[in-house]
Protein backbone atom coordinates (compact mmCIF):
# COMPACT_ATOMS: atom_id res chain seq x y z
CA UNK A 1 0.00 0.00 0.00
CA UNK A 2 1.32 3.67 -0.91
CA UNK A 3 2.17 5.77 1.92
CA UNK A 4 -0.03 9.02 2.48
CA UNK A 5 1.48 12.18 1.59
CA UNK A 6 1.11 15.56 3.32
CA UNK A 7 1.47 18.13 0.59
CA UNK A 8 4.54 20.64 1.54
CA UNK A 9 2.69 23.34 -0.65
CA UNK A 10 5.84 23.84 -2.61
CA UNK A 11 4.63 22.70 -6.18
CA UNK A 12 8.27 21.22 -7.72
CA UNK A 13 8.96 19.40 -3.91
CA UNK A 14 5.97 17.81 -4.64
CA UNK A 15 6.11 16.45 -7.64
CA UNK A 16 9.56 15.47 -6.15
CA UNK A 17 8.40 13.14 -3.48
CA UNK A 18 5.34 11.97 -5.57
CA UNK A 19 2.94 14.57 -3.28
CA UNK A 20 4.13 15.58 -0.06
CA UNK A 21 5.79 14.27 3.00
CA UNK A 22 5.48 10.49 4.06
CA UNK A 23 3.05 10.97 6.71
CA UNK A 24 4.25 7.77 8.94
CA UNK A 25 8.19 8.51 8.61
CA UNK A 26 10.57 11.14 9.01
CA UNK A 27 11.85 13.50 6.52
CA UNK A 28 15.18 14.47 6.91
CA UNK A 29 16.71 17.63 5.28
CA UNK A 30 20.44 18.32 5.35
CA UNK A 31 22.14 21.42 3.59
CA UNK A 32 24.53 24.39 4.17
CA UNK A 33 23.64 27.41 6.02
CA UNK A 34 21.66 29.64 4.05
CA UNK A 35 20.39 26.59 2.03
CA UNK A 36 16.54 27.21 3.36
CA UNK A 37 16.35 24.38 5.32
CA UNK A 38 14.15 26.52 7.90
CA UNK A 39 12.00 28.14 5.51
CA UNK A 40 11.17 25.11 4.28
CA UNK A 41 10.09 23.93 7.54
CA UNK A 42 8.47 27.03 8.13
CA UNK A 43 6.33 27.24 5.01
CA UNK A 44 5.06 23.14 5.68
CA UNK A 45 4.23 24.50 8.95
CA UNK A 46 2.16 27.57 8.06
CA UNK A 47 0.49 25.31 5.34
CA UNK A 48 -0.55 22.82 8.05
CA UNK A 49 -1.88 25.27 10.48
CA UNK A 50 -3.86 26.74 8.10
CA UNK A 51 -5.58 23.39 6.90
CA UNK A 52 -6.39 23.30 11.08
CA UNK A 53 -3.98 20.85 12.07
CA UNK A 54 -1.77 21.58 15.11
CA UNK A 55 1.93 22.01 14.45
CA UNK A 56 4.50 20.75 16.99
CA UNK A 57 7.78 23.17 16.48
CA UNK A 58 10.97 22.59 18.02
CA UNK A 59 13.41 25.36 17.23
CA UNK A 60 17.27 25.37 18.64
CA UNK A 61 17.99 28.78 16.07
CA UNK A 62 15.36 31.18 17.16
CA UNK A 63 12.66 31.69 15.01
CA UNK A 64 12.15 34.74 12.77
CA UNK A 65 8.82 36.42 13.64
CA UNK A 66 9.31 38.25 10.38
CA UNK A 67 9.79 35.54 8.41
CA UNK A 68 7.43 33.77 9.89
CA UNK A 69 4.74 36.82 9.64
CA UNK A 70 5.85 37.61 5.89
CA UNK A 71 4.82 33.06 4.84
CA UNK A 72 2.23 33.02 7.41
CA UNK A 73 0.49 37.36 5.80
CA UNK A 74 -2.24 38.44 8.24
CA UNK A 75 -3.14 35.50 9.38
CA UNK A 76 -0.15 34.73 12.00
CA UNK A 77 -2.12 35.47 14.85
CA UNK A 78 -4.52 33.02 14.62
CA UNK A 79 -1.90 30.27 12.86
CA UNK A 80 -0.17 30.85 15.98
CA UNK A 81 -2.50 29.57 17.92
CA UNK A 82 -1.87 26.12 16.68
CA UNK A 83 1.61 26.11 16.65
CA UNK A 84 3.66 24.88 19.86
CA UNK A 85 7.09 25.98 19.90
CA UNK A 86 9.88 24.95 22.40
CA UNK A 87 13.38 26.15 22.35
CA UNK A 88 15.48 23.59 23.93
CA UNK A 89 18.68 25.15 25.36
CA UNK A 90 20.54 21.32 25.47
CA UNK A 91 20.64 18.10 23.77
CA UNK A 92 18.90 16.93 26.93
CA UNK A 93 15.97 19.19 26.75
CA UNK A 94 15.83 18.64 22.73
CA UNK A 95 15.17 14.93 23.80
CA UNK A 96 12.36 16.13 26.48
CA UNK A 97 10.80 18.27 23.99
CA UNK A 98 10.30 15.82 20.81
CA UNK A 99 9.60 13.22 23.99
CA UNK A 100 6.45 15.79 25.00
CA UNK A 101 5.37 16.08 21.11
CA UNK A 102 5.24 12.10 20.84
CA UNK A 103 3.25 11.98 24.19
CA UNK A 104 0.58 14.91 22.67
CA UNK A 105 0.47 12.91 19.14
CA UNK A 106 0.02 9.86 20.56
CA UNK A 107 -2.56 11.15 22.84
CA UNK A 108 -4.34 12.47 19.93
CA UNK A 109 -6.82 14.78 22.10
CA UNK A 110 -5.17 17.70 19.45
CA UNK A 111 -5.07 16.41 15.88
CA UNK A 112 -1.23 16.86 15.19
CA UNK A 113 -0.54 17.86 11.58
CA UNK A 114 3.42 17.96 11.77
CA UNK A 115 6.35 17.62 14.18
CA UNK A 116 9.38 19.85 13.33
CA UNK A 117 12.99 19.38 15.08
CA UNK A 118 14.94 22.54 13.10
CA UNK A 119 17.73 22.41 13.67
CA UNK A 120 17.79 18.42 15.06
CA UNK A 121 21.52 18.56 15.19
CA UNK A 122 22.77 22.04 16.69
CA UNK A 123 23.68 21.00 20.00
CA UNK A 124 24.36 16.94 18.81
CA UNK A 125 27.44 18.85 16.70
CA UNK A 126 28.91 20.66 20.06
CA UNK A 127 29.16 17.67 21.66
CA UNK A 128 31.24 16.04 18.75
CA UNK A 129 35.02 15.42 19.29
CA UNK A 130 34.73 16.21 23.00
CA UNK A 131 34.26 13.61 26.32
CA UNK A 132 30.34 14.03 25.95
CA UNK A 133 30.45 12.55 22.14
CA UNK A 134 29.08 9.17 22.81
CA UNK A 135 26.47 10.03 25.15
CA UNK A 136 25.55 12.46 22.66
CA UNK A 137 25.10 9.88 20.02
CA UNK A 138 22.62 8.04 21.86
CA UNK A 139 20.60 10.94 23.04
CA UNK A 140 20.20 11.87 19.12
CA UNK A 141 19.61 8.65 18.06
CA UNK A 142 16.95 8.06 21.10
CA UNK A 143 15.18 10.94 20.28
CA UNK A 144 15.37 10.15 16.41
CA UNK A 145 13.48 6.49 17.11
CA UNK A 146 11.30 8.02 19.27
CA UNK A 147 10.23 10.38 16.28
CA UNK A 148 10.20 7.35 13.95
CA UNK A 149 7.93 5.39 16.44
CA UNK A 150 5.38 8.45 16.68
CA UNK A 151 5.13 8.56 12.85
CA UNK A 152 4.50 4.96 12.12
CA UNK A 153 2.27 4.68 15.34
CA UNK A 154 0.03 7.84 14.35
CA UNK A 155 0.24 8.98 11.03
CA UNK A 156 2.00 12.32 11.59
CA UNK A 157 5.21 13.40 9.80
CA UNK A 158 8.59 14.76 11.21
CA UNK A 159 10.63 16.92 9.71
CA UNK A 160 14.49 16.72 11.17
CA UNK A 161 16.98 19.24 9.82
CA UNK A 162 20.43 18.38 9.71
CA UNK A 163 23.89 20.12 9.46
CA UNK A 164 26.38 19.53 7.19
CA UNK A 165 29.91 18.94 7.63
CA UNK A 166 32.75 19.29 4.42
CA UNK A 167 34.86 15.81 3.64
CA UNK A 168 37.80 17.28 2.24
CA UNK A 169 39.07 14.18 0.49
CA UNK A 170 35.31 13.85 -1.82
CA UNK A 171 35.02 17.85 -1.55
CA UNK A 172 31.30 17.52 -0.90
CA UNK A 173 29.05 18.39 2.13
CA UNK A 174 28.00 15.38 4.06
CA UNK A 175 25.13 15.03 6.51
CA UNK A 176 26.01 15.49 10.44
CA UNK A 177 23.53 13.29 12.59
CA UNK A 178 25.12 9.84 12.05
CA UNK A 179 24.21 6.78 10.49
CA UNK A 180 21.84 6.00 12.62
CA UNK A 181 19.53 9.04 11.34
CA UNK A 182 20.50 8.11 7.86
CA UNK A 183 19.26 4.87 8.28
CA UNK A 184 16.16 5.86 10.25
CA UNK A 185 14.94 8.93 8.10
CA UNK A 186 12.96 7.35 4.99
CA UNK A 187 13.06 10.26 3.07
CA UNK A 188 16.35 12.12 2.93
CA UNK A 189 16.58 16.09 1.08
CA UNK A 190 19.82 17.63 0.29
CA UNK A 191 19.34 21.39 -0.03
CA UNK A 192 21.77 23.23 -2.39
CA UNK A 193 22.69 26.67 -2.86
CA UNK A 194 22.20 28.06 -6.27
CA UNK A 195 22.59 31.10 -7.27
CA UNK A 196 20.83 34.43 -5.92
CA UNK A 197 17.39 32.89 -4.22
CA UNK A 198 17.41 29.88 -6.26
CA UNK A 199 17.70 26.67 -4.13
CA UNK A 200 17.83 22.92 -5.16
CA UNK A 201 16.17 20.29 -3.45
CA UNK A 202 18.25 16.58 -4.28
CA UNK A 203 16.32 13.33 -3.25
CA UNK A 204 19.36 11.75 -1.91
CA UNK A 205 17.04 8.42 -0.65
CA UNK A 206 13.37 7.51 -0.84
CA UNK A 207 11.52 3.95 0.06
CA UNK A 208 9.73 4.25 -3.37
CA UNK A 209 11.15 7.07 -5.64
CA UNK A 210 13.91 6.99 -7.92
CA UNK A 211 16.69 10.03 -6.84
CA UNK A 212 15.88 13.40 -8.67
CA UNK A 213 16.02 16.92 -8.14
CA UNK A 214 13.88 20.22 -8.18
CA UNK A 215 14.46 23.74 -7.23
CA UNK A 216 12.47 26.63 -5.54
CA UNK A 217 12.78 30.49 -5.54
CA UNK A 218 12.98 31.83 -1.98
CA UNK A 219 10.97 35.14 -2.27
CA UNK A 220 9.41 37.83 0.01
CA UNK A 221 6.76 35.98 1.13
CA UNK A 222 7.82 32.63 1.21
CA UNK A 223 8.96 29.64 -1.26
CA UNK A 224 7.92 28.97 -4.76
CA UNK A 225 8.24 25.79 -6.27
CA UNK A 226 7.05 27.25 -9.46
CA UNK A 227 3.23 26.46 -10.75
CA UNK A 228 1.98 22.95 -11.28
CA UNK A 229 2.49 21.06 -14.74
P1 LIG B 1 21.12 27.28 8.73
O1 LIG B 1 21.78 25.96 8.48
O2 LIG B 1 22.10 28.37 8.97
O3 LIG B 1 20.06 27.23 9.77
P2 LIG B 1 19.04 27.28 6.68
O4 LIG B 1 19.29 26.23 5.68
O5 LIG B 1 18.03 27.02 7.74
O6 LIG B 1 20.45 27.72 7.32
P3 LIG B 1 17.35 29.49 6.01
O7 LIG B 1 17.41 30.27 7.26
O8 LIG B 1 16.13 28.67 5.77
O9 LIG B 1 18.65 28.60 5.86
O10 LIG B 1 17.49 30.42 4.73
C1 LIG B 1 18.13 31.64 4.80
C2 LIG B 1 18.41 32.06 3.37
O11 LIG B 1 17.24 32.66 2.82
C3 LIG B 1 19.54 33.06 3.28
O12 LIG B 1 20.40 32.64 2.23
C4 LIG B 1 18.83 34.35 2.91
O13 LIG B 1 19.62 35.13 2.09
C5 LIG B 1 17.61 33.86 2.18
N1 LIG B 1 16.48 34.78 2.27
C6 LIG B 1 15.85 35.15 3.40
N2 LIG B 1 14.88 36.03 3.11
C7 LIG B 1 14.89 36.22 1.76
C8 LIG B 1 14.14 37.00 0.84
N3 LIG B 1 13.14 37.79 1.25
N4 LIG B 1 14.44 36.93 -0.48
C9 LIG B 1 15.42 36.13 -0.91
N5 LIG B 1 16.18 35.37 -0.10
C10 LIG B 1 15.93 35.41 1.22
MG1 LIG C 1 18.07 27.02 9.77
Amino acid sequence: MAAERTATGILSVDRLLGGGLETDSITEIYGEGGSGKTLFCLEVAVRIARAGKWVVYIDTEGVSVDRLRAIAGPDLERLLERFLLSSPKSLEEQGRAVATACALVRDGKRPVGLIVVDSGTFYYRLSLSGPDEDDARQALSLTVADLVATALQSGVPALFTNQVWRSMREGTLEPLGGSFLNHAAKTILRFDRLSGNRRRVVLVKHRSLPEGTAEFRITSTGLDGGGPG
